[in-house]
């Protein structure tokens, strides 16, 4: 099918159906994935739904997004990087290029918004698989900026006793001193387990001189620049996530009940490294009836 005649359906579905439903993530891995998600919960709900994705992000990576569709947008930044404040820049360009009953919708939203003063909660946004299994095939997120290693992984892991090892990542943006970088390389030597460490290719140089041969041959470890860590960490053979409780990483950890140890970095990160068990909770929430399916039918009803 062509973008047009695409276009074109969505148009004529949109008439049918009750609403169509926006979202604009910032672009980068924590924010495209938790909202593409958020996209697929509307369209379960019978909804139509729209990711506004940049240029750049969609051109070096295909989003799987399943019901969710994707328009591609320009925050100015086509070749690489983004904008720093993208927020206006791709509010700019969706409501002038693309949708122009975009801005009336986003000013009834701010009135009602101010208004009520309610904020209302939704999530854990993991794909359904890993909570109530309600949304079909919806098993993994829509993008990765980097190229996990995900064979190299799931065969490192296969002979591993349950709950044995360790895993260690910081995410997409987290950047470590070379000193942090010494001190975890020593604390994992210590433990005496294997463990998984995703060190981004960009952190590469700061592991100290011969970890890599010495202390991961001696645990039997295994350093890898990105890894599936949703399915890593729902496999059951990590006991313990080292993180940076970036808000994906702890929802997941919680969500999938694997016992974190939080080195939080900075922004939101304190903050959820204070979040506790969750496991089952998190579960009711997305379930049917729970407080996040609530919450969704609820704001569907009064917008679309
Ligand atoms: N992630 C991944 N492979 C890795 C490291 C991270 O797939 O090797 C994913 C992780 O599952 C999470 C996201 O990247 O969904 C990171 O988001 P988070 O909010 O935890 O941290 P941020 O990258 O925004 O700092």
């Amino acid at each position: 099918m062509t973008e047009s005649e695409r276009k074109t359906e969505m148009v004529a579905s949109e008439k049918k159906s009750k609403g169509h439903a926006l979202v604009l993530p910032y672009p980068s891995q924590g924010h495209i994935n938790p909202m593409l998600q958020f996209g697929k919960r509307i369209a379960s709900h019978g909804r139509l739904a729209t990711a506004a994705i940049t240029r750049f992000i969609v051109s070096t990576t295909t989003p799987n997004a399943g019901h969710v569709a994707i328009e591609t947008i320009s925050d100015g930044f086509d070749d690489a990087g983004f904008a720093s404040n993208f927020l206006t820049n791709r509010t700019r360009a969706f409501t002038d290029n693309i949708y122009p009953a975009t801005n009336q919708i986003l000013l009834q939203e701010m009135n009602w918004l101010a208004s009520v003063r309610r904020a209302i909660t939704i999530g854990p946004t993991i794909p359904s698989v890993y909570l109530d299994n309600r949304i079909p095939d919806d098993h993994r997120y829509a993008i990765d900026l980097f190229r996990p290693e995900t064979s190299a992984c799931k065969s490192w892991i296969a002979s591993l006793p349950p709950a044995s090892a360790i895993f260690v990542s910081f995410g997409s943006m987290a950047t470590l001193s070379a000193a942090q970088f010494a001190e975890l390389a020593f604390g994992l030597a210590a433990t005496n387990r294997p463990f998984l460490w995703v060190v981004r290719s960009s952190e590469k140089a700061k592991l100290p001189p011969g970890f890599p041969d010495s202390t991961v041959k001696k645990n039997g470890g295994m350093l890898v620049s990105w890894a599936p860590q949703l399915e890593l960490l729902a496999s059951g053979k990590f006991g313990c996530f080292v993180t940076h409780c970036g808000w994906n990483s702890t929802i997941e950890g919680l969500g999938l009940g694997v016992a974190m140890v939080g080195l939080p970095q900075w922004t939101d990160q304190c903050t959820d490294a204070r979040l506790g068990e969750w496991k089952e909770a998190s579960r009711r929430a997305m379930d049917d009836g729970g407080s996040s399916d609530r919450n969704i039918t609820e704001l569907l009803d009064k917008f679309c």
